[in-house]
């Protein structure tokens, strides 16, 4: 024989697992999170009322729990709008959830009406779950697996089409309610569908989660976190790449190494901090410089990459040059007083059946020459068979 209770125990233990899966997250600092652990919580709360009233719930518990479910619903669309960094709450969604509270209010003790109510709350439900399903779905970032978009999307969906549903069913008279949780065929199919997506949402926001971690580790590894330049091991992955097409093209391109002048003596005379500040001073003003397409990375310490594609060795050592007049010129506001510096570089570029490391090898035998020169200039690699030769240009 049905029970109801046993739908409810169902729910509680479907959203206790909900919160222990969201609660594995806990250190991660997802936007977002707080407001979905909250939800399962009224959830559980509002369940955990009704199963201890199962028999015939006063009207206290019906609209106590009504009032939680609709909140719990606000909050996991504002956990998701917090997540993909967009403002949780709008003013005409407040209103629609202030009038939901108001109804379920009076439809429970001025004018007793359980379809209405079940109309009012699965309309509210079925519009916040669709929200979260159409948020997921057009603010899912384009440069990730898509699955776990589309996977929360979906399931947002088909919650949101069974509170649809069942409010139309009880509009169009498919369904008229009683008694509290009626045992029709119906009821108890609208009803564990939406036990079954709470779950299911929430293992979706977790894949959500560790997408967002993933992320974060993709760019830790490839991007530094001083300079915004790409990490040595990003730029010669990158490099590699460029240097077997354009052995597969037969096309051009130039690397430059670039090396700050004196920088111990900036660290020296304003202190580490200040030094790190004109490492990232120094990074904007290359990135600001380089054209699109150019890679820029941090070698190590004050020493930098910058790859030109398709650009021969003397256009590179130009642009080098053009951006050694800007550093030069520029000077940082510290709050020590003005750090101006400079740098040498060195420049060579692709030959035939070269490879990455003898590319480099060349380039940094060139700064080795501009610093032995005298610094703050570039200097490109020798054109000719000679592999480790510099000219001063
Ligand atoms: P040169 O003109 O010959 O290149 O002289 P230099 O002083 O720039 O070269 P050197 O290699 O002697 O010193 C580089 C200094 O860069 C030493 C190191 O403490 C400093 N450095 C390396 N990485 C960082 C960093 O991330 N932050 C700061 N503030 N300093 C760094
Ligand atoms: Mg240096
Ligand atoms: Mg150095």
């Amino acid at each position: 024989m049905f029970s109801p209770v046993t739908l409810y125990v169902i729910g509680i233990m479907s959203g206790a697992v909900s919160a222990a899966v969201l609660g594995s997250l806990l250190h991660s600092r997802i936007p977002g999170l707080l407001r979905w652990i909250a939800a399962h919580a009224l959830i559980i709360a509002a369940m955990l009322a009704l199963a201890l009233n199962s028999n015939s719930p006063p009207p206290l518990t019906i609209a106590v729990a009504g009032v939680l479910f609709i909140t719990a619903g606000f909050l996991v669309l504002h956990g998701y709008r917090l997540f993909f960094g967009l403002r949780a709450m709008r003013l005409d969604e407040i209103t629609a959830y202030a009038i939901a509270v108001a109804g379920v209010l009076y439809f429970t003790y001025i004018a007793p009406s359980l379809d209405a109510r079940i109309v009012l709350t699965s309309t509210f439900l079925g519009y916040v779950r669709m929200a979260v399903s159409w948020t997921a779905y057009v603010h899912r970032p384009r440069h990730r697996p898509a699955y776990s978009y589309f996977f929360v999307s979906a399931i947002a969906a088909l919650g949101g089409l069974v509170h649809l549903a069942r409010a139309l069913a009880v509009v169009v008279g498919l369904e008229s309610h009683t008694q509290f949780m009626d045992p029709s065929p119906l009821n108890i199919g609208f009803i564990a569908t939406g036990i079954v997506t709470l779950p299911c949402l929430a293992i979706g926001a977790v894949m959500l989660a560790y997408d967002r971690m993933a992320e974060q580790m993709e760019r830790l590894a490839t991007i530094d976190e001083l300079t915004g330049a790409l990490t040595r091991r990003e730029f010669m992955a990158q490099a590699e790449s460029r240097l077997e097409r354009a052995r597969r093209s037969q096309s051009a391109f130039s690397v430059a190494i670039l090396d700050i002048d004196h920088f111990k003596a900036i660290n020296d005379a304003h202190g580490h901090a200040a030094g790190d500040l004109a490492l990232a001073y120094f990074s904007s003003i290359v990135a600001h410089n380089v054209r699109t397409g150019d890679l820029f990375g941090r070698l190590g310490g004050e020493e930098f990459g910058i790859l030109f594609p398709d650009t021969r060795r003397e256009e590179a050592k130009a642009l080098v040059d053009r951006l050694r007049m800007r550093v030069d010129e520029s000077a940082l506001a510290a709050h020590c007083g003005e750090i101006s510096f400079t740098f040498s570089a060195g420049v060579d570029e692709y030959r035939p059946d070269d490879t990455l490391a003898n590319l480099m090898a060349r380039a940094d035998a060139a700064l080795y020459s501009a610093k032995a020169m005298g610094r703050n200039r570039v200097v490109s690699a020798v054109p000719t068979e000679s592999p480790m030769g510099v000219v001063n240009e």
